[in-house]
């Protein structure tokens, strides 16, 4: 099997399963318990925090589990927002629908928002973000890595100018695409709220993490026992949590080779482009390695998929969660419909090999040989 869909999700890395089956089958107490048990499961708790925190470069007061990217996204929006009851959201037209649909929310709710659009290589410039600011502007939120074409945002630049100008204004970033791809440093970026997500990383679906800043206090979605310090309740996912520290030290230990890795897929997988099929086209500037947008016009990404899956490859068309609709983030960078209907993302992890991009070239030399024949 051929595996390059690493965006969509990523296979639990076998330590981490490892870590989640015995927190399940033996260490399966209730952190909140006051016996030995309890205590152990507490231990477990506070080692993956301080895990967590450390990929994040926060303090472990500063992590907050939650189920999923999604959940981080919901709470650290609706909280920022609902803390003031009108204003301006800022935000951007690429953002995953978690963000989206979020905005779409307060905009119902009297918010007013500004979505910015990126150019036709996938950028938003920062001249743009601070031109869109205003005077009541009461919440950023950008994403870090866009999750279709693998382009970087300037969150640096954006926080230091949404600091200036708005400095009672929050500032979210969605990292759930920059997590282990590139170092995450949000004092740096003066993020106020970051989401990040397992399932992305080699932990198991359903863990989720919000990174928020020492002395902020967001309100809670959930209310109950007061777990996470009483911003999420609910009995804490153990396993999942104690998985998403194993697999974050896991990655931890290999992060600078990782990335060298992940680059060497990269060229060999647009130099066996050009060479084979130089007619594709790729799509925005890619400034991360591990996400490549491509296009082969003509050829149908749905149909692509099939023939590809035929020799055991499995990549995106768009993004896995667009489900099959035209991608909104190509739309936006105002690729024609030719690009945007034949689009196939391709996202890798540090496990794969030339084999694995030996096979999807050879996979989209026979699609395109069948398709542009037909
Ligand atoms: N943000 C981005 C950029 C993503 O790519 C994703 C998932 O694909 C999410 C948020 C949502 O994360 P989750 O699947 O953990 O809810």
């Amino acid at each position: 099997m051929h595996y390059l869909d690493h965006s969509a999700t990523t296979p639990v890395l076998r330590e981490a399963a490892e870590t989640a089956c015995r927190v399940m089958t033996e260490d399966f107490g209730n952190p909140s318990s006051q016996h030995r048990l309890g205590i152990e499961a507490a231990h477990i708790l506070k080692g993956s925090r301080a895990a967590v925190a450390e990929a994040l470069h926060a303090q472990p007061g500063e992590v907050f589990f939650t189920s999923c990217g999604t959940e981080s996204t919901n709470l650290a929006l609706f909280s920022a927002a609902r803390r003031r009851r009108k204003g301006h959201i800022l935000t951007t037209e690429i953002e995953h629908a978690a963000t989206l649909q979020c905005c779409k929310k307060l905009a119902q709710e009297g918010f007013e928002v500004t979505y910015l659009k990126p150019d036709e290589t996938g950028h938003i410039s920062a001249e743009a973000f601070a031109a869109a600011l205003r005077d009541d502007t009461i919440l950023a939120s950008l994403m870090l890595v866009n999750n279709e074409t693998g382009v970087l945002l300037p969150v640096e630049a954006c926080g230091r100018t949404l600091k200036r100008r708005c400095p009672e204004a929050l500032f979210h970033i969605d990292a759930v695409q920059g997590f282990f791809r590139v170092p995450l440093t949000p004092s740096k970026w003066q993020c106020d709220l970051m989401s990040v997500s397992g399932h992305k990383i080699g932990a198991p679906k359903g863990i989720g993490a919000l990174y928020v800043k020492k002395g902020l206090r967001p309100a809670p979605l959930l209310y109950g026992g007061g777990q996470e310090n009483g911003l999420r309740s609910g009995t804490e996912a153990l396993p999942n949590i104690a998985a998403f520290g194993t697999a974050c030290r896991a990655r931890g230990k290999t992060f600078a080779e990782d990335a060298v890795r992940v680059a060497g897929l990269r060229e060999a997988l647009l130099d066996g482009l050009r060479e084979r099929l130089p007619w594709a086209v790729v799509n925005g500037s890619g400034d991360v390695p591990h996400v490549v947008s491509l296009s082969l016009p003509g050829c149908k990404s749905e149909v692509v998929l099939r023939v590809l899956e035929g020799y055991e490859v499995y990549v995106s068309a768009g993004s896995a969660c667009s489900k099959g609709r035209e991608s909104h983030v190509l739309q936006a960078m105002g690729l024609d419909k030719a690009r945007v209907d034949s689009a196939i993302r391709v996202s890798f992890a540090p496990s794969n090999t030339r084999e694995d991009v030996e096979a999807l070239l050879s996979g989209l030399e026979k699609a395109a040989a069948m398709l542009r024949r037909g």
